[in-house]
């Protein structure tokens, strides 16, 4: 069975009153923990009741299906550039996986009756932290759940907070309604949550950064050269050789366009990339120098996001490019079916790569593409146009 392949929901045990889009996508889910061969039969079982009894009603309405597998959006999404609300993320991060990737999701936290605001989708938010806690606390369950549940109920609860003075009339074209995401990285036994808010982009800049507590550099354009000294902040953060070294080969074998393109495609190929400086307890720390490294410098270390959907390529060949570049993840049997498939796909909307122990971490984000999907097609000297899918106008 090719782990991309996504058939029809399964008519699983817990039946079909659970919201669309978790019995849509919890064949994807559950495809990505079998193919990995990271998991037992136990861990997975697990974490599919996880997704579908917790997650599950946490997803907003389903698509409406058109009939031959394709479907229509209801409600916007601000994860992926095709709508669907969930992204799944395989994670390559120690020498001792031997290629086996962790399996990670994220998606947006949305209302089921589809109200459109950020005070639904931030209300929604504290609901579903609750339910985590419920998970978390009952004895019963063979999960662990590492949460932050204060934290997280303490920002949500802020942001809701200022919608009454920031959206008075509820709705917000700019921001959107989509304004919080839930994260889980599925080791074995334990599950660890993340939550991710979105700012409110009509806030003026000194608000927004008021609110910020991550430094992103969005930089461009194609010449590693150009931005790699955002990488190490002007000498601040510490940035390993081998770490600098994938970053600029991948990079460059990513957005070098053949030379055939020069003439017919000008313009392919990607504006930007991301830098996202994060300060965590696992941070990659270099040895103190012998003056003493700074306190930030060991704490910060820097991550590289290369935004796929900007780079015109079938998944196949930027998988190429990661089993090439990318140590640990050279072993990955999922890397080498992606790298391998017959007809172009687009499942990878993003890379991840970080500086760790044991070289540099890579991570590729998933989104099912559901309603991107008739769209592939991969023109005969390799160019990939990648739709972004809208919701229609008179859903909005
Ligand atoms: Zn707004």
């Amino acid at each position: 069975m090719n782990h991309c392949d996504f058939g029809k929901p399964q008519a699983w045990k817990h039946g079909w009153h659970y919201p669309k889009w978790s019995q849509l996508l919890v064949t994807y889910l559950e495809n990505a923990l079998v193919h990995t061969n990271t998991y037992t039969a136990k861990e997975i079982g697990m974490y599919i009741d996880f997704f579908m009894d917790t997650i599950g009603p946490h997803l907003g309405p389903g698509p409406l299906s058109l009939g031959s597998g394709n479907y229509q959006p209801q409600y916007p999404s601000a994860m992926t550039k095709d709508l669907t609300p969930f992204e799944l993320s395989l994670c390559w991060k120690e020498r001792k996986q031997q290629g086996k990737p962790i399996v990670r999701f994220i998606n947006n936290i949305i209302l089921f009756n589809a109200e459109r605001t950020r005070t639904a989708s931030l209300a929604q938010t504290l609901h579903l932290v609750d339910s985590l806690q419920k998970v978390a606390e009952d004895e019963s369950s063979n999960l662990t759940l590492h949460l932050l549940p204060e934290i997280w109920k303490a920002v949500s609860k802020y942001l809701y907070n200022l919608e009454p003075r920031l959206h008075p009339q509820g709705g917000c074209l700019q921001c959107g309604s989509s304004s919080a995401f839930v994260g889980f990285d599925l080791k074995r036994m334990i599950a660890s949550g993340k939550f991710y808010w979105r700012l409110p982009s009509c806030l003026d800049v000194p608000g927004a950064l008021e609110l910020m507590d991550s430094i992103f550099t969005a930089c461009g354009p194609k010449n590693f050269n150009a931005w790699e000294e955002h990488l190490n902040l002007n000498g601040s953060v510490a940035c390993p050789n081998d770490f600098r070294s994938t970053c600029r080969d991948l990079w460059t074998s990513l957005t070098t366009n053949p030379d055939e393109w020069a003439k017919s495609r000008p313009e392919a190929g990607p504006e930007f990339c991301l830098i996202l400086h994060e300060l965590t307890a696992s941070s990659f720390s270099p040895s103190p120098t012998a003056n003493g490294a700074s306190g930030l410098r060991q704490s910060l270390s820097s991550k590289l996001y290369v935004l796929c959907q900007e780079i015109p390529r079938p998944d196949s060949f930027i998988v190429a490019q990661l089993l090439r570049h990318c140590n640990l993840a050279a072993d990955s049997s999922i890397l080498k079916v992606l790298a391998n498939a017959a007809k172009p796909t687009n499942f990878i909307s993003e890379i991840s790569l970080a500086p760790r122990k044991d070289g540099t971490e890579l991570s590729i984000y998933l989104s099912p593409s559901f309603f991107a999907r008739k769209n592939w097609v991969a023109a005969a000297d390799g160019y990939m146009a990648k739709p972004c899918i809208l919701c229609s106008p008179d859903q909005n």
